[in-house]
Formats: structure tokens, C-alpha cells, sequence
């Protein structure tokens, strides 16, 4: 495979979860009016994932770039606005150093933030610098102001910078969605369950044999198979970088509660600490779905769904709960050979920022346009295939890092598990510089974030969001001094409350993106 047309002939995408459609509906849109054929194979007795409910603001672009409207997936997916996600009980408020710090939001910020996301940053660094100023991010970011309303990203009228937002949705359906839609637009597909993998001499893959159609060959396999990472793993061989030395949790047990539709409906997902972990509360249009995440190592299965019981409160009553294994961790290659993995198959991380479905976007875009760039750049694909998997494991590593961030700078202290987060070590220089540089007065925060190229996924605003939400300034503070200037967070606040006035209230934007069949979900109520 070293010399390569700018796009492949044949392309056998293995796997029917989230991943095998984000990425045949990406290829799809490529490279099929260019002549490539696609077939996507997908086993009915190994089940998928059937979790990922949340996303980042990226999602609005997938469906953006496909040409399908919010009317469109949105009420065929159960989907609801996603504004950011809150962090309660992540720290220890017995503790006065971080009494005010109960909670806090991560919002999806965007240029509408610019003025008062400045003032944040400014009031934080002289807090740091142990002034006396607020620095709670909640004061902020309007996202964080809409989402506490039940408002919707959405303004009555276009304001004149975009909001960024993000979405929840039933991951199963929106599968659905996607399947639908390219089977209509003749997509080859076949249900079947890869047994065997035939590989060349030069150890590409050949052929794979399916348990009831023979052998499929294709120049390109792109491995959707989810954690059993089938033909990446399995059949290649590549290897895997373990991240449980860094990221404790290693199960999740989830439970779907009902939700009702005429009460308002959050736009936030929250993420609360609990005793070995965390829980996700993720609204939908239809139902709750609700999860905990956690490590096996201080918490059994059984205390673990007693305790998500517990925390949801009467509704999960007689709700069935369904424990799922997680492999943490990412291959050292993702494009080797002539497979291509995407999705849990290549790696996860953590749902706690709710970036999978991000990277399965960002893999597969960059994907083809890395293989399109080839030809023009008259590069060897084994060079091509460094460049793509250096760049992809940055920004893997740079999502590990925010989320191993937010564990060790938790502030519990009622549980091992916690304890043991924050004294926790085995973390890049990366995060260690950050780290000590945030909590050393003098330094340049944003500056060492910029050293080390740690803004390739989250941005100086949200590492500050992270350090400040979670209450790390110092305990002793002194009054401002009269020629110290401070951004005037009582403006602030005002301002952002007439703002957030000029927003749909959740349930009236999703009645409107509904349309009837919004007032089919109150009927059901
Ligand atoms: C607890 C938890 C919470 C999560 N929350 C979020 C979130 O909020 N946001 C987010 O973006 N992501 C989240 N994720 C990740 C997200 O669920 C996945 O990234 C996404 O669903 C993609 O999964 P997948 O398609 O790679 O794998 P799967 O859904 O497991 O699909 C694998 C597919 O491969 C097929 N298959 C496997 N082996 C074979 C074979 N031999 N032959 C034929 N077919 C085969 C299966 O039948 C299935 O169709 C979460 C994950 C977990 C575990």
C-alpha cells in the first residue's frame, strides 16, 4: 500500500454502533459520489455499547456538515440542548477553604463570552495571586446562566457571535438515524459476524470471513468493533497504552429513569461525585439516562447500583440496571496497516467530559483528509500514517490529562477512593507543570499552558474553569488594594441575566424543533 489514489477503492467499515455510522456517514459523504465502494458489516449477536448519551459542541457540526437540520435528527433521536455539564460534590465544602466551591459548570463558551470570559480569566489569576476577588466560573459564562434557567442555547433572535453548544440523545437511535439514511442513499450493508481475519505477507488484511457470507476483501477496514477492537487489536496486534495507572474507573452501571416532558427539562448533563466515583444525569426529551462511573477496586457491582439508587431517589424503583466493563486506554496506532480503527475500538478515556464521540469525528475527518493529502504531498503512506497517529495520540493525551485533572484536584476526603485520586502521581510532566505552575504564585499559568501545547483540546478557558470551580486559590487572601483592578462581577452577573432573558426556554425551543410530535411526547407523559 504505498502508492495510493486519493481515495480508496473499496472501504469495509466492521461494527454498526455509533462509531461504524459516524464514520460511514463521513466516508459516505466523501467518497462515494468518487466512486468508492462502502459495506458496513455488523454482527447481530454481539451487542453494542448502548450508552454515550452526551456530546461537545462538534456534534453540531457533524450534522451540520451532513446537511441535516436539528428538525430533522433531533426528535428521531430524543435529543435535548446541551449547555455544559455541572461538577457537584467534587470537593470537600466541610473544608472552608472550599465552602463556595460546592459546584460548578464547564460551559460550552463561544465569542459571545468574550467581555465577561476575559473578566473571569483576570479575576481568577488575582485570586491566584492571593486577592480577594469572586472567581466562581458560574458568575461568568452565560452558558452556565442558561443552563441553571432551563433556557436552550438558542436566542430569540441571531446574535451577532454564534453560541457553541452540544446535544443529549439516545446513542442507539441516533445510530438509527444515520443507518436509515444511508441505506436510503444505497449504502451496502450486511448483517453478519466477522469469525477470521486473512492476512498478506505484509501483514495487511487480506480478507475478512464472516460466519454465514464467505470472505469480504477491501483496500481500507475500518474497525468499529468497540472494545473488542476485532481487526486493530485482535488481528493486527497493535498495541495498547493502558491508562488505569492514571484513570482509576473501570465500570459503570447504568440505569434509565422517566423524565417528565412538562416540567422543564434541564440543559445541562451533571456530573456528581459519589463514594467510589461518579454518576451522569443526562436528560432527554423522553427519559433520564443515568449512570455510574467507577473503579471495581473500592466499590463491588452490587454496592455500586445501590448507591446510583440511592443518589437518583424513588424514580429508578424497579428500573432494570445494566453493569458495563470499560477499558481505558488508546492503541499506539490508529491507522496501521490498511485498518483504520475508530471508536471504543482505538481507545476511550473517560465519559466524564463526553469526548468519544468527538474523537470518532475528529479520527475520521482528519482520516481522510490525511489519506486525500497523500497523493499531492507524494508521501509514503507509512510517513502519512506517522504523521496522523502522532497528531491523533496529542490530542488523546491532551483529553487524558483535563480528565485526570479533574480527579486530582478533587477535595473529598470521605472515601479511599478519593483520597487516593488526588495523591495519585502517574501523570504526564504535562499536568505536573500545569499543576505546580497554577499553585505557585508568580507564574504564568497561561503561559506553561502554551509551553505545553496543552490547549489542543481544551482551551485556557476551561482549564480555568476546572482549577477555579474546584476552588484551588490560595486560603489566605488579602482585601484588593485601592489601584488593583478588578472586573466588576456585580455588572457582570446583571449583565448575563438580561442576556440569558434574550433565550428560549428549553422546553419551548425543543417544542418547537418537535414540532407535533413534541405534543405526542406530553400526551405520553
Ligand atoms: C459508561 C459509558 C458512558 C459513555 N458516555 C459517553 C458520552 O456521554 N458521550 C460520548 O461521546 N461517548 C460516551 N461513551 C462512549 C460511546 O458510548 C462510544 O464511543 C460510542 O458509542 C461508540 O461505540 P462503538 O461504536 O465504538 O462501539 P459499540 O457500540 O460497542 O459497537 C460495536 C459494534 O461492532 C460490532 N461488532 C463487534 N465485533 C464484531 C464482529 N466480530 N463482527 C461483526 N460485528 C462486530 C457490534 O455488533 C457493534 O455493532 C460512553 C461509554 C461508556 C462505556
Amino acid at each position: 500500500m504505498s502508492v495510493i489514489s486519493s481515495q480508496p477503492k473499496k472501504v469495509i467499515i466492521l461494527g454498526g454502533g455509533s462509531a461504524g455510522w459516524m464514520a460511514a456517514s463521513l466516508i459516505h459523504k466523501a467518497w462515494a459520489k468518487k466512486g468508492t465502494e462502502i459495506l458496513l458489516i455488523e454482527s447481530d449477536v454481539i451487542s453494542k455499547i448502548g450508552v454515550g448519551e452526551g456530546s461537545t459542541p462538534s456534534l453540531r457540526l457533524f450534522f451540520k456538515h451532513l446537511g441535516i437540520s436539528e428538525q430533522e435528527w433531533m426528535p428521531e433521536c430524543n435529543a435535548t440542548y446541551k449547555c455544559g455539564i455541572s461538577f457537584p460534590g467534587w470537593t470537600s465544602i466541610d473544608n472552608p477553604a472550599y465552602a463556595d466551591y460546592p459546584a460548578y459548570i464547564h460551559p460550552f463558551y463561544s465569542q459571545a463570552d468574550w467581555k465577561t470570559g476575559n473578566a473571569f480569566m483576570h479575576n481568577a489569576r488575582l485570586r491566584r495571586e492571593g486577592i480577594d476577588v469572586p472567581a466562581h466560573p458560574d458568575d461568568y459564562w452565560l452558558q452556565s446562566y442558561l443552563a441553571k434557567n432551563f433556557k436552550a442555547p438558542i436566542a430569540f433572535q441571531q446574535l451577532r457571535d454564534e453560541m457553541d453548544y452540544g446535544y443529549h440523545f439516545d446513542s442507539a437511535l441516533v445510530g438509527n438515524f444515520l443507518k436509515k439514511r444511508l441505506l436510503s442513499m444505497g449504502l451496502s450493508h450486511l448483517i453478519d459476524t466477522v469469525d477470521d481475519v486473512n492476512l498478506s505477507d505484509s501483514g495487511q488484511i487480506s480478507s475478512i470471513i464472516t460466519k454465514d457470507n464467505g470472505a469480504h476483501s477491501a483496500d481500507l477496514f475500518i474497525d468499529c468493533t468497540g472494545f473488542a477492537a476485532r481487526l486493530i487489536g485482535q488481528a493486527l496486534k497493535v498495541d495498547f497504552i493502558d491508562y488505569s495507572d492514571c484513570l482509576f474507573n473501570d465500570r459503570a452501571v447504568a440505569i434509565q429513569t422517566p423524565i417528565d416532558c412538562s416540567k422543564d427539562i434541564p440543559s445541562n448533563t451533571t456530573s456528581t461525585a459519589l463514594s467510589s466515583g461518579w454518576a451522569w444525569q443526562i436528560p432527554l426529551s423522553n427519559r433520564y439516562g443515568n449512570g455510574y462511573v467507577y473503579s471495581s477496586k473500592y466499590i463491588t457491582d452490587d454496592e455500586a447500583e445501590k448507591e446510583l439508587r440511592e443518589h437518583i431517589g424513588p424514580s429508578s424503583k424497579d428500573q432494570d440496571a445494566r453493569v458495563i466493563k470499560m477499558r481505558l486506554g488508546r492503541v499506539s496506532q490508529h491507522w496501521h496497516k490498511n485498518v483504520l480503527a475508530v471508536g471504543l475500538s482505538q481507545g476511550f478515556i473517560e465519559p466524564l467530559e463526553a469526548t468519544a464521540l468527538m474523537l470518532i469525528q475528529h479520527t475520521v475527518e482528519s482520516f481522510i483528509s490525511s489519506y486525500e493529502d497523500m497523493q499531492g504531498a507524494k508521501r509514503e503512506v507509512i510517513a502519512q500514517q506517522g504523521i496522523f497517529n502522532n497528531q491523533l495520540n496529542e490530542v488523546f493525551e491532551s483529553i487524558k490529562d483535563y480528565i485526570v485533572a479533574h480527579y486530582r484536584l478533587n477535595s473529598r476526603t470521605d472515601s479511599q477512593y478519593w483520597c487516593d485520586n488526588r495523591e495519585n502521581k502517574n501523570n504526564s510532566a504535562r499536568l505536573t507543570a500545569l499543576l505546580s505552575a497554577w499553585h505557585t504564585p508568580g507564574e504564568d499559568f497561561e503561559a506553561e499552558l502554551h509551553r505545553h501545547n496543552a490547549e489542543l483540546t481544551y482551551f485556557a478557558p476551561s482549564w480555568y474553569c476546572l482549577f477555579a470551580g474546584k476552588g484551588h486559590f490560595p486560603t489566605s487572601l488579602n482585601k484588593p488594594s485601592s489601584n488593583t483592578k478588578v472586573a466588576p462581577v456585580a455588572e457582570i452577573i446583571k449583565y448575563c441575566h438580561q442576556v440569558s432573558q434574550q433565550f428560549y426556554n428549553h422546553n419551548e425551543q425543543l417544542a418547537k424543533v418537535y414540532d407535533e410530535r413534541w405534543h405526542k411526547l406530553e400526551a405520553h407523559r
